[in-house]
């Protein structure tokens, strides 16, 4: 079995939106929707405040609310690496998962399914790693297997403090932002 996740460096991001240009062309996302963005958000208190840029998107996390609340079985975790998906063809729009998620990392798309980002499951599939994660010119973003000790989002996990976004929420986040 494999668990994907990815890693994000937020002291290498410098909220450049390469990721979002990346993820919009790569996934034909329509216009005026997103899978990922980015945010900025001020941490600490003068003199010695901290800007951390983030690059968002959902969260494929572990113990995922949208699943379990969706009546078709449409959002489901996928096999290959855990990997939380919309089958299209399930969806009735409904909006249920859009109102469960934590992080608001779901859209209706146009043609009247629940939309979101997929790890680039397409792209990771042929040896790939997601649109977004190849393009960042900083190199902030890394995609790997958390079941394997020697991958580099293993490797970074254990070597860097990390969190993830409303661990209170019980989620399980599959994003970890580094520190
Ligand atoms: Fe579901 Fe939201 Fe978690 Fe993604 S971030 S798996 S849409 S609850
Ligand atoms: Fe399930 Fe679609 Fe309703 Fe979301 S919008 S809960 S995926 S049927
Ligand atoms: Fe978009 Fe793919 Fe990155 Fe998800 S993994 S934000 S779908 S480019």
């Amino acid at each position: 079995m494999s668990r994907f996740a990815m890693v994000i460096d937020t002291r290498r991001c410098v909220g450049c939106q390469d990721c979002v240009v990346a993820c919009k062309t790569e996934n034909s996302v329509p216009q005026g929707y997103c899978r990922d963005w980015i945010v900025e958000e001020v941490h600490g208190a003068f003199p010695t405040p901290h800007l951390e840029i983030r690059s968002e998107r959902c969260n494929h996390c572990a113990e995922p609310p949208c699943v379990s609340c969706c009546p078709t079985g449409a959002s489901h975790v996928h096999d290959f690496g855990g990997v939380v998906l919309v089958h299209h063809d399930l969806c009735i729009g409904c909006k249920a998962c859009l109102a469960a998620c934590p992080y608001d990392a779901r859209f209706i798309h146009p043609d009247g399914y629940a939309d979101k980002c997929t790890f680039c499951i397409h792209r990771v599939a042929k040896g790939l790693d997601p649109a977004c994660v190849s393009v960042c010119p900083t190199h902030c973003m890394h995609f790997g297997d958390l079941d394997d000790p020697t991958s580099e989002v293993s490797r970074l996990l254990a070597s860097r403090t990390h969190h993830t976004l409303l661990p209170e929420a019980g989620t399980q986040p599959r994003v970890f932002y580094l520190t």
